[in-house]
Parts: structure tokens; sequence; C-alpha cells
């Protein structure tokens, strides 16, 4: 039977992806910007941003020459932002310590910030014809089926890593193998309902023999999230309102967002000292990190011209901003999405 390379490769040149804004392009630059807003994220998703980012950053350089914070506004909404802070940092390094250019081993890539073992050999095989495998969550959904590969954690991913070295060994210009892989992973081999029957593995996959699609990959041992809350403070003005830089560092790192308190009594001593605001709560609604949910609690504060001083509100770090510039403002998606949502705004 024909290799499984070599099944995957005229698989992906009858059937794959061809027309995504990344691919027929060598410039590492590119194809680094792809991988990182890739991670977590969807391909459809990804389109617009990428686009858009790259138009206003064309190359590594210009990147590297832009502060962080005029940055974040063309990641925001996409979340995930310590990806945005490291893309930056590598930016920086790359213009200081290689002159612009990125380097051409995985193993030099792989210690820039950000770059992660599977995104190091993708830039390399892609821009760099190096024979240096794949492992995004498509590539290991495709591995666990096909090769029968039971359980989760480190021993699971160090198995599907050997399997995916085995496999190129001695191939070369195994850049469409790995474009392949990604594509039979988002395209036929999903995660619910995979199509077997379009599949060029089916005559020897594991999973479709003894019906086991559905129990592959082994599912993550559940965890319970623990939930927080929050109180989210809409202090607007008829036309502006008031927004803090969150720290660097932590959930949201570096953007802007709505003054906080962390509970009710807060709350009512705040709003104590400041008796002539108009306090109005709104419904609460869920936001999910990886690690927790976050139970936000927003209040809408009317304040009045006169109160425009908000260090008078004893809130630090805060900005009046223009209702009208929301849209283009770093904002996590839930501020974005209460913010341009909220009907009195
Ligand atoms: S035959 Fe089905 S389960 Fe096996 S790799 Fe193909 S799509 Fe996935």
């Amino acid at each position: 039977m024909t290799s499984f390379v070599k099944r995957i490769q005229a698989w992906q040149q009858q059937s794959g992806r061809h027309h995504l804004p990344w691919q027929g392009t060598t410039d590492p630059y590119k194809v680094w910007l792809s991988e990182i807003m890739l991670q977590q994220t969807q391909v459809s998703t990804v389109i617009d941003y990428y686009l858009r980012f790259l138009k206003k950053f064309p190359s590594v350089t210009a990147l590297a020459n832009t502060p962080v914070e005029e940055v974040m506004p063309y990641w925001a909404g996409l979340g995930y932002y310590a990806r945005a802070r490291n893309l930056h940092k590598c930016a920086q390094i790359v213009a200081t310590q290689y002159k612009g250019l990125f380097p051409s081993q995985a193993s030099e890539l792989q210690k820039l910030p950000g770059i992660g073992e599977s995104t190091a050999n993708s830039i390399a095989a892609f821009c760099f014809h190096a024979t240096t495998p794949i492992m995004d969550g498509n590539v290991k959904r495709v591995f666990t089926r096909f090769y029968g590969i039971e359980g989760y954690g480190a021993k699971t991913d160090k198995q599907l890593w050997e399997q995916a070295y085995k496999n190129v060994m001695g191939e070369q210009q195994i850049g469409q193998y790995n474009q392949g892989l990604m594509d039979l992973g988002s395209m036929v081999c999903t995660r619910s309902k995979p199509k077997c029957q379009e599949c060029p593995l089916r005559p020897d996959c594991y999973a479709f023999k003894y019906s086991k699609q559905a129990v592959l990959p082994s599912k993550k041992p559940k965890k319970i999230i623990p939930q927080r809350e929050t109180i989210m403070l809409i202090i607007r003005t008829q036309h502006k309102v008031l927004l803090q830089k969150r720290p660097a560092q932590g959930i949201w790192g570096g953007l802007l967002s709505l003054p906080e308190l962390t509970n009710e009594a807060e709350l009512n001593t705040w709003l104590t000292e400041h008796p002539t605001l108009h306090a109005q709560k709104m419904a609460s609604f869920e936001h999910i990190f990886s690690h927790y949910r976050l139970l936000i609690h927003p209040v809408r504060i009317s304040a009045t011209t006169t109160l425009q001083d908000s260090a008078r509100l004893a809130i630090t770090d805060t900005q009046w901003y223009p209702l009208s510039d929301i849209s283009s403002l770093a904002l996590p998606s839930p501020v974005m999405k209460l913010l341009s949502t909220d009907p009195e705004l």
C-alpha cells in the first residue's frame, strides 16, 4: 500500500485547501504569524485578523518597531493575549538579534518566545524545506484514530511525536504533507461525524476498523473549573466611557478594560462615597477562560460632566474615551460585547 505520507500528499493535492491567505508563501514572517494566530482559533476567524494585521505590519521589522500597545488593538478579540505579547517580543528579538531574518533551523526557532516545537517545525518545513513534522489538534486527531493511540497527557504526546518523526524519516519537501494532515483533520477526520468514506487512510485506519471514532482521541479527564465573580463598572457621561489599563501581567494583560470591584459590599461602599452617581445593575453573564469561569455583573453608572476627573472616582490608571472610538480599542471580547450591545451607549 502507498505510504502514509504519500497518501496524505496526494489527497492534499486533489482535495486539500489551496487558497488560504498564508498558503503559497515561503516568507517565515507570514507563516509564523498565521501559525500563532491559528493556535486555539478557527481558520475562519483568523483570516480577517491575519489580513488586517499584515496590512498594518507588513514585516517583522515593522512589527518590532511599533510599541506593543499599538499592536494590541489588532489582536483584540482573538483571545489568549499572551500570544500577542510573545509575538511582539519575538519580533523584537528577530529584528535585533537576527537582523530581521528568522533562523532556518527548527531548534533555533524554538528558542524564540511563543514558538513551540510544532510551530518551529512548521516554519522550518514550509519556509526552509526541513523534514520537520507538526502536531496540532487536527494532526493529533488523525494520528490517534489512525494508529489507535489511546490516553491523554505527556506520555501520549510523546508517543504521537515519535510517530510523527518516524513517518517523515527519509521523506523530502514535507510542507504539503504537513498541510495535508491539517486539512484532513479539519475537513474529513472531524471531531464529530468524520467523513471516513472520503478518507485516504480508511483502508487501514484503526478507528474505522473498530468503530472507535467517537472515543478517539481520548477525552481529557474532567476537571471542575472554578467560578470567580467580578463587578464591572460602565462609568459613562453622555459621550464618553471610563476605561482602565490592566496590569501587563495576568488576564487581559496590557488591554483596556472596565474598572472592576470585587463584590457587592465594595460596590455599596464606593457608591456611598460617591452619592451623586446613579447606578443601574444590568444582566449578569459568564465568560469562560481555560482555567476558570468569570461571572460578570455589569453596573451602569451615569456620571455628570463635572465628575469627569477620574481621580475623584478613586479608581487608578483610568482615562475617558469617546464612545465612538470603542470599536477600535484593544478591549477584551466580553467587555467589547458589553459596550457594543448596551442600548444606553
Ligand atoms: S478513516 Fe475516518 S477515523 Fe480514520 S483517519 Fe480517516 S476520517 Fe479519521
